[in-house]
């Protein structure tokens, strides 16, 4: 059975920046059921505690992150990249322990979004990019979906699981 990497907070554990969750989502429910969730809140698993501060990607692109070209910054300017970076390791080892090919990650988030992002400026922009773990995850070859996807997340597995590979 293909196992699937999943957002913390999209299983309603209360481990966004603000103390909140998501879901419930029906399909993130059955997949748990049967046993295919491997579930990573990749700022928590990086050392941050919960609530914390929100934090942007100046620019929006978690490639920069990994390639040491930006950090990732609260409103007064703290980095907190590293944490960022040690979280986005921890999913990549849950990935690579469970030979995961599939995610299903929160949108918009500066570790998890996997296509859009905040700018870095605060003020509510949007840019497309990838958060810091999604970005990773994709460089390592895991198809990255959002909560907004997942009947594209359906889909791929349904590839994987008859053998074809549609990565
Ligand atoms: Fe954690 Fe990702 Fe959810 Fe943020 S979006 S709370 S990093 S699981």
């Amino acid at each position: 059975m293909h196992k699937i990497l999943v957002s913390r907070c999209l299983l309603g554990e209360r481990v966004c920046y603000d103390g909140g969750s998501h879901g419930p989502f029906v399909l993130l429910e059955e997949w748990r059921r049967q046993g295919r969730l491997v579930a990573v809140c990749p700022e928590v698993a990086g050392g941050l505690p919960t609530p914390r501060p929100p934090v942007e990607i100046p620019g929006g692109q978690g490639t920069r992150v990994l390639d040491g070209e930006c950090g990732v910054l609260t409103v007064d300017g703290a980095d907190v990249g590293a944490a960022f970076l040690a979280g986005a390791r921890a999913a990549l080892r849950l990935v690579e322990a469970n030979g995961i090919r599939l995610a299903v990650l929160k949108a918009r988030s500066p570790s998890c979004g996997n296509h859009e992002n905040y700018d870095g400026s605060f003020a509510g922009r949007r840019v497309p990019g990838e958060g810091v773990t999604a970005a990773l995850l994709r460089r390592h070859g895991v198809r990255v979906f959002s909560e907004e996807e997942l009947m594209d997340a359906v889909t791929a597995l349904a590839a994987l699981e008859a053998g074809e590979d549609a990565r």
